[in-house]
């Protein structure tokens, strides 16, 4: 699992790197929001309300509308943040500081549960998008009526992104979903794929490229 801590704060952000790693987590670290919002967000954002550059609000805000990553919050003081607003702006949880690593790997592992949950739900049995439409059960992709052959692996991912049009699918979620769990292969994989559906549909608009973050469908017919 891939966890991006935001956090300017060396003392915790190192600590945090130090103990997440030791429990199996792939740690990617950003020490702004500029740079949270540079970095590929993976399968969880732990994100600091306090830095340097802008509001943890606002980043969490901007993240959220990109792609469905559970955030979790870390605040300095309970008074700080605001549970209902937080959860607003699309934040999964917060934690306040000092916290007890136990608990935070616990309430990680708690949102990244939730949030494949939710992914499982949104499977559909057809899946239409403009003038695409995906048969999940028939494994049959249609565009204005005519068949588009595809790949097991290029099905796969078509669907994976046609289930959330307009939330972005960052690479690590897809290798996730669409190859497997523990492969961290190069994320070439993913793009070569992309590459190869776009040009079966005849329009490299329907899979729009998130620079940094990911990929979206876009129903733009
Ligand atoms: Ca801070």
């Amino acid at each position: 699992m891939r966890v991006l801590v935001v956090e300017d704060d060396d003392a915790i952000g190192d600590g945090l790197e130090d103990g997440l790693t030791e429990q199996g987590f792939v740690v990617t670290r950003a020490r702004n929001g500029a740079e949270a919002l540079r970095s590929d967000p993976g399968d969880v954002v732990l994100l600091d309300l306090g830095l340097p550059d802008m509001d943890g609000r606002d980043v969490c805000r901007q993240i959220r509308a990109r792609t469905s990553t559970p955030i979790i919050m870390l605040t300095a003081r309970a008074e700080e943040f605001d549970r209902v607003l937080g959860l607003e702006l699309g934040a999964d949880d917060y934690v306040t500081k000092p916290f007890s690593f136990r608990e935070l790997v616990a309430r990680i592992r708690a949102v990244a549960r939730r949030s494949q949950q939710r992914v499982e739900v949104d499977d559909e049995s057809t899946i239409v998008r403009g003038s695409l439409i995906i048969d999940v059960r028939a494994h049959r992709v249609l565009l204005r009526g005519s068949e588009v052959k595809l790949t097991p692996k290029e099905f796969d991912l078509l669907r994976f992104l046609a289930a959330a049009t307009d939330a972005v699918r960052t690479r690590s979620e897809i290798l996730d979903e669409v190859w497997d769990v523990n492969w961290y292969g190069p994320t070439k994989t993913v793009d070569a794929h992309v590459a190869t559906i776009r040009q079966k549909l005849g329009d490299s608009r329907w899979i729009e490229a998130v620079r940094g973050v990911g990929f979206r469908l876009v129903e733009f017919e």
